[in-house]
């Protein structure tokens, strides 16, 4: 009943349900250790931002609780890590509020050992979430300071993430098919490419429209017939999903 009284995103928003008191425990390959002085912070998190907007699934809820999104901030940020809000992370980009991790990681309907590619690395968290949940993960970030950054903060946590630096546009080929693939930056359209590396009945999740303007969280899946179909989910606003290259060759950011 609490699914349905939490069904539409606005009531999403607004739901004051009450919390499962129980916390199931899924065994997963996940490095971390459960405790660490973050611990308590990450509980209410999870208690206050995620399940009462109705992200149940319990490898998701397992790892927003597990994963160090402490290590993941800027120090300057540290204290406000676990607060309901994205976070800056240099090179004018952000790490993404919780809920919404959490949020795009249920939508991607994963299971253990699936396949998953998430185009904007950024910090890592999301890659290290995603990995906390037993994927097998690749990610890749056009910013290339971050994407050797998240690869070296990866690596130094103990998640196993595939790290490349490069467009997201073209997607990762030769680690296709994915079962999912998460965009953690708005393009206008979906980048066809994306859908070709998507297995039958594999899911996009991926926010589309232009920075300062309304943008919507997409769900879509792959249809036998390579088709999508794709479901409103959420309003949302991330950054833009940039060309790699622009026409004469030069790199369209700069840190
Ligand atoms: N998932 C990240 C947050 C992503 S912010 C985390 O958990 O911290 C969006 C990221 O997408 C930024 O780091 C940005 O540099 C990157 N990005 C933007 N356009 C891209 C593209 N075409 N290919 C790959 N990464 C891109």
């Amino acid at each position: 009943m609490r699914r349905l009284a939490c069904a539409t995103l606005m009531m999403l928003a607004l739901c004051a349900c009450g919390l499962p008191t129980v916390t199931p425990t899924v065994t997963t390959g996940s490095p971390t250790p459960a405790t660490d002085q973050f611990a308590e912070e990450r509980e209410r998190m999870v208690k206050e931002q995620i399940i009462p907007r109705d992200v149940t699934d319990p490898i998701v809820l397992q790892a927003m609780r597990r994963v160090p999104r402490h290590e993941f901030v800027p120090p300057e940020y540290v204290d406000q890590s676990y607060a309901n809000h994205p976070l800056p992370i240099g090179y004018g980009q952000t790490i993404s509020q919780p809920f919404i991790v959490a949020y795009m990681s249920e939508n991607s309907e994963l299971k253990p050992g699936d396949r998953v590619l998430e185009i904007g690395t950024g910090s890592g968290y999301q890659a290290a979430i995603l990995a906390d949940m037993g994927m097998i993960v690749y990610s890749i970030e056009i910013v290339p300071e971050l994407a050797a950054e998240a690869e070296a903060r990866l690596k130094r946590l103990g998640y196993d993430v595939q790290v490349r630096a490069g467009d997201g546009y073209y997607g990762w080929p030769e680690a296709a098919p994915f079962d999912a693939i998460i965009v953690t930056a708005a393009p206008e359209q979906v980048p066809e490419t994306l859908v070709e590396q998507l297995k039958p009945g594999g899911r996009l999740v991926i926010p589309l429209g232009k920075q300062w303007e309304p943008q919507t969280l997409q769900r879509c899946v792959k249809g036998e017939n390579g088709k999508l179909a794709c479901e409103n989910k959420l309003p949302v606003a991330f950054v833009p999903m940039v060309k790699g290259k622009s026409d004469d060759g030069r790199r369209h950011l700069r840190p």
